[in-house]
């Protein structure tokens, strides 16, 4: 019996790209990489056009040598993995996750304090949303254990937690560090699971013995720092004015010389004269020896005076690509490049990754303040608009699903239909806020900087898929390091 097929079709929902004279799509609604062979691009070449019956695109693969049933399969497959579709593009509603989703890691600001005074700090400059009056300064031992208590609680079911230990700067209440690691250890190996620890610092007050407990402990450590001397002393400096470069230097030199158990990277922060990307990256891995080294434009309002304005961006676009491109030619001699931006968006390429919400805060991962307060994450600790709770009474579950619900992909009106939507959702909660006063508006100001970015992530990755494939097998289940 002869069906009569009488859908119109249209392109579905992609980003297309080429690398190595091959084409692909990203598909938006699955978040996932097709390369596509001729027949199917003649499909979508046509659909380029405008909408076309199931007879026209017969007629079509018919013209470039296609037999009818080989024709009708490949229409039936693109539809089917939504390729092409009929009718008008909705955006795919993704599910809200479960009321009761595992946290599976805790960021605990063991302190507020910081000995340094970077002028661009979210903690302490011009866009500070904490409110710190009243609290404690440092973490007490009583509230850090029932901050892992409540991370144990809450994450049942989960084999593997992890703790990161923030500040302030981190390392001015080492001490409760040292307990609360034995502690968590004690505690989850007692209930058969595993914890892993990660820090970030300033490097200013790590000392041989610090430094050998990190390596005994497999406690990962990113340190924030700008680069070279003149430019780390732009605006990471003391209360005096003073530049810390100096200081950290041999500190990290020896960090990174004898912290055996993980890799040690560098977290950047680019701002307004510090925008020397490929310098900075210079320094930091060859001359330094980071094993990896991330950047991110700093976090801010547009007014303040540390903000990146549009021609240094242009630059740090530019100079992003250069590193890129730096990381493909050592990805084809099967190479690892240090250059975390490229790793961990192409990790999330590979994994598939299609997120509700930008990031895991308020989500699987919690902050937790020196006083015990919950957060969405650390960088709204000690912030009372933000709280969520206490590590002692618990999750307050309204206003937890109340960030969540404001956060989510869907209520993100402008970027239902933004192709990138799957890896960037639109962006972090705490810059939404900052940029505009709202944590689930979506961060409107860098989309051209994402869509351009996570293009040039899936030209690596299709070129390293042509020349070298299996290489991309070692990104299939990295997390972001930063
Ligand atoms: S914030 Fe911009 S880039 Fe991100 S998903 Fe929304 S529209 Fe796209
Ligand atoms: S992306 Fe933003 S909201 Fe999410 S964890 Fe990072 S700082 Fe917090």
């Amino acid at each position: 019996m002869n069906v009569t097929i009488k859908h119109s079709y249209r392109r579905g929902e992609f980003h297309q790209f080429a690398s190595s004279d091959r084409r692909f799509l990203y598909l938006v609604p699955a978040g996932a990489i097709f390369e596509i062979d001729d027949p199917a691009a003649r499909v979508i070449d046509r659909l380029g056009k405008g909408t076309a019956s199931h007879q026209e695109l017969m007629e079509e693969l018919a013209a470039a040598g296609m037999e009818a049933p080989d024709a009708h399969e490949l229409i039936g497959e693109l539809f089917g993995a939504r390729v092409i579709g009929s009718g008008e593009i909705a955006p795919t509603a993704l599910a809200n996750p479960p009321d009761d989703f595992p946290l599976q890691s805790l960021v605990m600001n063991i302190t507020n304090q910081c000995n340094l005074s970077c002028t661009y700090c979210y903690e302490f400059g011009q866009d500070k949303i904490a409110t710190p009056q009243g609290k404690p300064k440092y973490m007490d031992l009583a509230t850090a254990k029932a901050a892992v208590d409540f991370l144990l609680k809450q994450s049942a079911g989960r084999k593997a937690i992890h703790i990161t230990f923030f500040g302030g700067e981190t390392l001015m209440n080492f001490p409760l560090l040292k307990d609360i690691v034995t502690y968590a250890k004690e505690k989850t190996a007692a209930e058969g699971r595993t914890v892993d620890f990660s820090l970030t610092t300033n490097a200013t007050l790590l000392t041989p013995p610090i430094v050998a407990f990190l390596s005994e402990n497999e406690i990962g450590v990113t340190v924030s720092m700008d680069g070279p001397a003149e430019l780390q002393d732009k605006r990471r400096v003391y209360k005096s004015g003073k530049g810390s470069y100096a200081v950290v230097e041999p500190r990290i030199r020896h960090l990174i010389a004898n912290h055996r158990t993980r890799a040690i990277t560098a977290r950047v922060t680019l701002t307004d004269g510090v925008t020397d990307v490929v310098r900075i990256y210079r320094h930091l891995k060859d001359d330094i020896g980071f094993h990896e080294v991330g950047f991110a434009p700093v976090t801010s309002s547009s007014e303040a005076d540390y903000a990146i304005t549009g021609k240094d961006m242009d630059s740090v676009v530019a100079q992003f690509h250069a590193l890129a491109d730096e990381w493909l030619e050592y990805a084809l001699q099967g190479r690892m490049h240090g250059f975390t931006n490229v790793s961990d968006t192409l990790s999330e390429l590979i994994q598939g990754v299609n997120k509700s919400h930008p990031c895991g805060a308020g989500l699987g991962l919690l902050g937790v303040g020196p006083s015990g307060d919950l957060t969405p994450c650390h960088r709204f600790a000690d912030a009372d608009a933000h709280t969520l709770g206490h590590v002692n009474t618990g999750l307050d579950r309204a206003k937890q699903s109340d960030f969540l619900t404001k956060g989510h992909i869907n209520a993100k009106y402008d970027c239902q239909t933004c192709w990138a939507r799957p890896l960037c959702a639109g962006g972090c909660h705490h810059e939404a806020f900052v940029r505009y006063g709202d944590t689930g508006h979506a961060n409107l100001h860098y989309c051209d900087w994402i869509r351009d970015w996570t293009d040039k992530c899936l030209r690596i990755y299709g070129a390293v898929a042509a020349h070298n494939p299996g290489f991309l097998e070692k990104f299939a289940e990295r997390k972001a390091l930063s």
